[in-house]
């Protein structure tokens, strides 16, 4: 039976002399993969919408262990993308944590609501890719359930006064509790204010805002500190993105 599907190409790879088999990130069904046949070929009408970053509706059959796609109607390529190096591997890098963190058969709304955004907002000039990436790495801990709570004190459930995060813990301790523990991490109100916004914002306003150097460092800092613990695994376009950084003499940390 044909479904029709809304989704995102997080990967392509050649199949056989003319095919290509593709994982797409879906609101309906998670993350799938789909053999394309044909999609090699110069005249196909899947050429162009097989290849990564194509957001649209995909139609498929399902098959006993994947998907056959059919047709496809692109409605973005972010071909944009393209005319920076670093924008595009920031995107390939947002794709590899999309599909690492959304299984089949899951609900993928969210996150593909989230990938949409954060590469419409690489694409924004006045943003720095480095908050981009920081608002996206703490977003998807979000949508995937693990994080500190920043809303109120872990011990004391106060919701003001809030100091430090205390990782062991999972979440922040106020003032007044900080008597008792010395653990964790000082944090300025700016810092503590971002992530309850990043936190709880809606997908289509997360990216509405800039920070200081000063803010978007600590900001960043923790934002690793939290990948680090909630999500230990090293991604390959990551390290790319680092190594070519480096080679320009960009620095990927404020
Ligand atoms: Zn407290």
């Amino acid at each position: 039976m044909e479904t029709v599907v809304t989704g995102m190409i997080l990967f392509a790879a050649p199949n056989g002399e003319f095919d290509k088999r593709v994982v797409i990130l879906t609101k309906e069904r998670g993350k799938i993969t789909a053999f394309a046949r044909g999609a090699r070929r110069q005249n196909s009408s899947l050429l162009a919408a097989t290849n990564p970053f194509a957001f649209g509706t995909f139609s498929v059959y399902e098959g006993k262990n994947a998907y056959t796609l059919v047709r496809a109607q692109i409605t973005n390529y972010f071909r944009e993308l393209a005319s920076s190096l670093e924008a595009a591997y920031y995107g390939f890098y947002f794709l590899e944590l999309a599909g690492y963190d959304t299984q089949e058969n899951e609900d993928g709304t969210q996150m593909l609501k989230l990938l949409y955004q954060s590469l419409r907002a690489l694409l924004n000039t006045r943003l720095d890719n480095r908050l981009v990436r920081a608002v996206f790495e703490m977003r998807t801990l979000v949508i995937q359930g693990e994080y500190p709570e920043m809303f109120e004190c872990v011990l004391c459930n106060k919701t003001e006064g809030l100091k430090r995060l205390v990782l062991e813990k999972n979440g922040m301790i106020c003032e007044d509790c900080c008597k008792e523990c010395i653990d964790g991490i000082e944090l300025k109100n700016s810092v503590l204010y971002t992530f309850q916004y990043v936190i709880s914002a809606p997908l289509e306003r997360l990216y509405t805002f800039t920070l200081t150097q000063e803010t978007l460092r600590d900001f960043q800092k923790i934002v690793k500190k939290l990948c680090r613990r909630y999500q230990d695994r090293e991604f390959k376009s990551l390290e790319v993105l680092e190594e070519m950084s480096s080679l320009q003499g960009r620095n990927l940390n404020v």
